[in-house]
């Protein structure tokens, strides 16, 4: 079985072919401008290698309800030229076969649930931590969608103490991806993320905000593992950083296993950056086996 894989970002597609095992045979990218100029490419691509089914994990919100008018559709996105685009139409309408369809952070967990750190759990989290925060959540074995899908990046935030900065978010100003993101901790300390390695302080509320997100999601959705990736991610002082913030937080109320062992419970993406371009080969499984 062939399998295409396509990882839209709102910055770049990654478009692989990938086979059952979730290996990745090969991979291009192209920049996401237009869909009149960055889809025919795509198509052409996944054309050219005869797939058997596509996947395709996609930036948000999208409509994943099957019984709806618009499904396969990129809804309110601010990235206008892409907001009402038919993304699983375009593809379906010229290859003709089973397109799966879901979250690019509903597709990281995905491939971190089958071939990742998430292999064998009904329950988990996966958050992104880069240009805007994002999660995936894995409940009950299945990929939660619910009226639309979850939006783990737009909760809202207690401001950590004396951090006085009135958030990045053009909808709700000082949620968790409007103090959190990247793009927050440059506007918030005048210097890019990467930039800020040795400022203690700024993985100190950073980690406070991430571990503030975690206990939330930890007390609504009890889920068994909770896995960090993104940009931001890649400064790993954060981990130790955000446990010990998430264990002050939760004030010794929820006892388990999990929690015990947290160096294991919260834990950065397993699968080398891959987990999304994976996580869009098993949607293409699942898609063809329907
Ligand atoms: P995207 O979210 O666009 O897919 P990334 O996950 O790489 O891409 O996130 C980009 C954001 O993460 C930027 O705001 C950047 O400043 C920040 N970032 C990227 N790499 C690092 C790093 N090594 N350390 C800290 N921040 C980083
Ligand atoms: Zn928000």
């Amino acid at each position: 079985m062939v399998l295409g894989a396509l990882e839209a970002g709102g910055t770049k597609m990654v478009c692989a072919i990938g086979n059952e095992n979730g290996k990745i045979i090969e991979q291009v990218k192209f920049p996401t401008t237009t869909p009149e100029e960055t889809m025919p490419p795509i198509i052409e691509y996944f054309k050219k290698h005869d797939v058997d089914a596509i996947g395709i994990a996609c930036f948000g919100p999208i409509d994943l309800n099957t019984d709806s008018d618009t499904y396969g559709y990129i809804l309110n996105t601010p990235k206008l030229a892409w907001k009402n685009y038919n993304i699983v139409g375009a593809v379906k309408d010229e290859l003709h076969i089973p397109v799966g369809f879901d979250t690019d952070v509903n597709g990281s967990m995905l491939g971190e649930a089958t071939w990742g750190c998430a292999k064998g759990l009904t329950d988990a989290i996966y958050i992104t931590v880069g240009t805007g925060i994002g999660g995936g959540v894995l409940s009950g074995g299945k990929l939660q969608h619910g009226m639309l899908h979850p939006e783990l990046g737009h909760i809202l935030m207690v401001p950590g103490k004396g951090d006085n900065y009135k958030g990045k978010c053009p909808y709700h100003g000082t949620c968790f991806e409007g103090m959190a993101a990247g793009p927050a901790i440059e506007e918030r300390w005048g210097t890019k993320a990467e930039q800020l390695v040795d400022k203690s302080e700024v993985w100190e509320l950073e980690a406070y905000y991430i571990a503030q997100a975690i206990v939330n999601y930890i007390m609504i959705l009890s889920p068994q593992k909770i896995i960090l990736g993104g940009g931001v991610m890649h400064q790993l002082q954060l981990f130790p950083l955000i446990r010990q913030k998430v264990k002050e937080l939760m004030a010794g109320y929820i006892e388990t296993s999990e929690l015990k062992d947290i160096d294991n419970y919260i834990c950065p993406a397993s699968l080398n950056d891959d987990q999304g371009i994976m996580g869009a080969i098993k949607l293409a499984i699942d898609a063809f086996n329907k």
